[in-house]
């Protein structure tokens, strides 16, 4: 206080860190539960809350405060951020800044699509959140641009295309800033994009870096593809994490396309694949590849969670780890890449293993198959993953991962080589069909497992899967939600259901809870999830009407307290 009044007498502007979120707030994001300013609460990405006013005991009086509409019906998937008594969340075309107590509109800012925009990207209409920094709130937009806002006011402050939409290219990724560098990546996969992640100055926006998932010809890796073939996909479009120790940013890679693999035999580097970097640079240290020639869509781009756990001869290890689309729960020692554990936690039969002394799946024979010649087999689990994108949570008190797993298979089967021949980017790079099968029973389940034996401590069965992130906390809760537009709180040693509530549309993005003037609160979107919809056939969800809705949760309170005291 004195050195900020000294300043200002002798004319001496203080950095603008001082009334925004330093490096420092960002790298101490989960130590300090009031408020949430990281995508994942925390860099290490963990959903875990240390608050627990709301707990096991209390969580049945769990009542709405507040809603806010979003007027969206394209889908709510970012995880909101909480600053100072407001919250801000994102969706396709608008950032708003929400009174955190009162759920009133502070400011909106709509961004201005070209027409053809929702027409023509890829892969969802959808906004994953945003970044805070200095002052300033960052966010992707569809047509592949990066902004920065004003986080008091909401105006642009500064604004840089990053690529072209007409290319295949856009953007829903939540931005990662990471030593001071705002970094964003591409969705596009499906569309034949060669994905990049990128580096943009704070301050200015300024492109700093690029630094491509898919080798150019002389950079080690080029060899992974045929000679003649497209060398498309590789997107980077769900955030990493970030371990400030070591400087190591950690980004996962999407898919090869297209899909069908029979012409781009090779490992594909790096698509599937996690990669290490250098925030000030983009320099990759290290890099692990999860499904090489991937023919089933499995992605690789899920959260990359950051702990520290004993090996099972009770040694610490510093670990990253990832549910995978491709059904296996990975575990990385995040100083150099090398595995550590690999179990499978939902059915899988692409691969019998993860080799842990090479690091490679060991396919099964229907995926040599495949990938040696196409043909078809029954698959699983299903283009829509052992878990789709929304993250998982780690709670570092139980050693335990909270996972939304989707239980389908698919009838996959590879199109004529001459359905794929001619791709440019901008086209639907497929090649395949892949009807789901499954259980109607059972599609789905939310379940609590040791990330190194792969032990599952406890699942909850669900009729149609969840696409929502799950959260924990001290107070011994998993929040999470369904489809169906239940949000929910289950008891994180048991799995026993504690509390629930309907709201009218799907739960798609990441439950936060946050805290302000000593109360404890939940907040979650519910809105349809466009991309989603076309993956899940239960009846129910045609009644469900799309929706956009901030919702934000607070304890009933029977004996309202009354100002009787003297001020
Ligand atoms: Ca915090
Ligand atoms: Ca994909």
């Amino acid at each position: 206080m004195l050195r900020a009044s000294l300043l200002a007498l002798i004319g001496v502007a203080l950095p603008l860190t001082a009334f925004g979120q330093t490096a420092d707030d960002l790298k101490n994001d989960a130590k300090t539960p009031g408020d949430v300013l990281t995508y994942g609460m925390g860099y290490s990405g963990q959903r875990y809350s240390e608050l627990s006013s709301i707990n096991r005991d209390n969580v049945k009086r769990l009542v709405p405060a507040w809603a806010y509409s979003m007027a969206d019906n394209r889908g709510l998937e970012a995880q909101p951020l909480v600053k100072d008594g407001v919250i801000y969340i994102t969706d396709h075309e608008k950032t708003v800044a929400i009174d955190a107590l009162s759920g009133k509109e502070i400011w909106k800012n709509v961004i201005e699509y070209p027409p053809e925009t929702t027409r023509i990207v890829c892969c969802g209409i959808v906004n994953r959140g945003a970044a805070m920094y200095d002052g300033k709130l960052y966010r992707t937009t569809l047509d592949a641009n990066v902004i920065a806002l004003d986080l008091k006011t909401g105006k642009e402050v500064w604004r840089t295309k990053s690529s072209d939409p007409s290319e295949g290219y856009s953007m829903t990724v939540a931005p990662l800033v990471a030593d001071g560098v705002v970094i964003a990546g591409v969705s596009g996969a499906e569309f034949g994009v060669r994905g990049y992640l990128e580096g943009f100055d704070a301050q200015t926006g300024k492109s700093l870096w690029r630094t491509y998932t898919i080798p150019a010809q002389g950079e080690p890796g080029y060899d992974s593809w045929p000679a003649n073939s497209t060398r498309a996909g590789g997107s980077t479009w769900v955030t990493g994490t970030y371990d400030p120790e070591l400087n190591l940013v950690y980004w996962g890679v999407g898919n090869p396309a297209p899909w069908n693999p029979i012409l781009r035999k090779g490992d594909n580097l790096n698509t599937n694949s996690v990669l290490a970097l250098r925030p000030k640079t983009g320099e990759v240290v290290w890099k692990y590849q999860m499904s090489p020639n991937d023919p089933f869509d499995y992605d690789g781009v899920n959260e990359w969670i950051i702990a520290d756990l004993k090996d099972a001869s009770g040694n610490p290890r510093k670990v990253v780890m990832q549910g995978n689309r491709n059904g296996f729960l990975y575990v990385i020692d995040r100083t150099n890449g090398k595995l550590i554990a690999a179990n499978k936690f939902v059915d899988v039969n692409w691969a019998d293993k993860v080799d842990l002394t090479t690091g490679r799946p060991v396919w099964s024979a229907q995926t040599k198959d495949i990938i040696e010649h196409g043909g078809k087999a029954r698959i699983f689990p299903s283009v829509t993953g052992g878990k789709n994108w929304a993250p998982m949570a780690f709670d570092p008190t139980r050693g335990l991962v909270y996972v939304n797993a989707i239980e389908m298979g698919m009838d996959y089967e590879t199109l004529p080589a001459d359905k794929i021949a001619n791709l440019k980017p901008g086209d639907p790079f497929f090649g395949v069909k892949f009807p789901l099968v499954f259980d109607p029973e059972k599609r789905g389940s939310l379940k609590a497992i040791n990330p190194l034996t792969g032990e599952v401590k406890w699942q909850v069965p669900f009729k149609t899967p969840n696409f929502a992130g799950t959260l924990v906390t001290a107070g011994g809760l998993v929040i999470t939600g369904q489809m169906t537009g239940e949000v929910m709180a289950f008891d994180a040693d048991t799995g026993k259901l504690m509390w629930e509530f309907q709201t009218p549309s799907s739960i798609n993005g990441s439950p936060i809870t946050w805290e302000k003037d000593g109360k404890q609160y939940i907040t979650v979107n519910s809105g349809i999830g466009g991309v989603y919809a076309m993956h899940v056939e239960d009846p129910r969800l045609t009644h469900v009407p799309a929706g956009g809705t901030v919702w934000t949760f607070k304890l009933f309170e029977e004996f309202p307290q009354r100002s009787a005291s003297s001020n």
